[in-house]
């Protein structure tokens, strides 16, 4: 049973891999910086990558439903860490925040239907074992220790060498720019006029108590 989904997940996958990546890549020599990732690419609380992959990031979270669960792994400036602590490899490419891990929007711990698009996102990355292609270095998926479907997916970038803990001087990435631009365009519905408030205070809170069941989305 639980082979013969995997197998219908992979089929599915194949099938629907046919978007290349775009091309050409380049390399990045733009100043390299370790920031926050924003809203529209769904995170776990507090990850952070190098920001030159972001336009990349965005790129495949307009396509793919991803989630990802750590970023740049190491001390930051003020003092605090960032990413999960010692749970990389060494060498690995956290340690410049230029790798991120991935699973599901709705999280599941076995092979199953959810990890589909994020099967078809890693075949999109590598289509053969240990041949990813530009602009990614390593892919961790279905062969690798420790990752793969019911696992996490780990995406790497090229990049200029750098010691751990230390921005690369060049990233290479594909442009994400316009066709991510094109693929976002539904969510500008945010400027929605402000939801009507009430006058401030408790009653009004009182009154319109079913807003409260909503939650903030957030
Ligand atoms: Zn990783």
């Amino acid at each position: 049973m639980v082979g013969f989904t995997l197998l219908v997940a992979l089929l599915f996958a194949r099938a629907s891999t046919a978007e290349p990546i775009p091309s050409p890549t380049r390399l990045v020599y733009a100043p390299g910086l370790i920031v926050p990732i924003p809203a529209a690419i769904p995170h776990e609380d507090g990850d952070m990558v190098d920001r030159r992959i972001l336009p990349d990031l965005r790129w495949i979270a307009a396509r793919f439903p991803i989630m990802i669960t750590d970023g740049y792994s190491g001390p930051l400036p003020n003092g605090e860490h960032a990413g999960c602590n010692n749970c990389h490899v060494k060498g690995s490419d956290h340690y410049n925040g230029l790798a991120v891990d991935i699973v599901p929007v709705s999280p599941s711990s076995r092979c199953d239907s959810h990890w589909t698009a994020i099967t078809r996102l890693a075949l999109w990355a590598e289509p053969a074992q240990n041949k990813p292609r530009p602009p990614f270095r390593w892919v961790g998926y279905e062969g690798d220790a420790g990752h793969g479907c019911g696992n996490h997916l780990h995406l790497s970038w090229n990049h200029a060498l750098a010691p751990r803990f230390q921005l690369a001087e060049w990233v290479e990435t594909f442009p994400a720019g316009k066709a991510a631009t094109s693929a976002t365009k539904q969510p500008p519905k945010k400027a929605k006029p402000p939801a009507p408030s009430g006058p401030p205070g408790g009653i009004s809170q009182a009154r319109t108590g079913g807003i409260s069941a909503a939650g903030s989305g957030d």
